[in-house]
């Protein structure tokens, strides 16, 4: 990774693309964070590839962003409401489970897993954002979960564990089919959830009302 060279960043097919910069500084907080280089390292040599961009109301609520992080959270938060308008965001839920609220408030990006900008068959990460007073009800998937809070806070709850109200940096492990459900309060959370293990490419089940 070249540095501080403004002739060879001219010639860096990743200059001027956010996405490029975001991608390089989720990398770098991994190999930096123990806890989550030992959940899922980051893929070697990747290769970025192009994904159509794909917009939801809640670009313009990140963009916007101003809520509590830390030293080690900040530039990635930036790079996140600088990429936000070109990523290519998606839902995983419908209205009829989580209402038109929840869907006009929330979303995530995939940067690295099957379907992401750099190809992983072995892991995922994404980046998701839920705005403040949003209820994710319980849910559960076969892949294992690690969430990292990047900014604001929220209220985790997990099947046989005591709730959690995680601040920037605090992580949350969901294991494999174990039923999870978040609250967000006052604000909003911005968070890197890491995916491994079986049903990578499975998509999320909600709990049996
Ligand atoms: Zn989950």
């Amino acid at each position: 990774m070249f540095k501080g060279n403004s002739k060879l960043d001219k010639i860096d097919p990743m200059t001027g693309n956010a996405l490029g910069d975001l991608l390089a500084r989720v990398g770098e907080l991994i190999q930096l964070t123990p806890e989550l280089r030992d959940f899922a390292p980051w893929p070697n040599q990747p290769h970025f590839i192009r994904l159509e961009p794909a917009a939801v109301p809640a670009i313009s609520l990140i963009e916007g962003l101003a809520v509590q992080k830390t030293i080690a959270t900040s530039q990635i938060v930036e790079s996140i409401k600088s990429a936000a308008r070109g990523a290519s965001w998606q839902q995983t839920y419908s209205e009829a489970e989580v209402g038109a609220d929840f869907l006009n408030r929330y979303g995530w990006f995939e940067l690295v897993g099957p379907s992401g900008y750099y190809f992983s068959d072995s892991a995922r990460a994404f980046i998701v954002f839920w705005d403040a007073g949003l209820h994710y009800p319980a849910h559960l998937h076969e892949a294992e979960e690690l969430y990292y809070v990047l900014a604001g806070s929220a209220e985790f709850h997990a099947d046989g564990q005591p709730s959690a109200r995680l601040v920037p940096e605090g992580t949350r492990y969901h294991a494999s089919n174990q039923l999870h459900a978040m609250d967000t309060h006052a604000e909003p959370v911005l968070a890197l959830v890491m995916w491994r293990g079986q049903g990578l490419k499975d998509s999320v089940r909600m709990a049996a009302s």
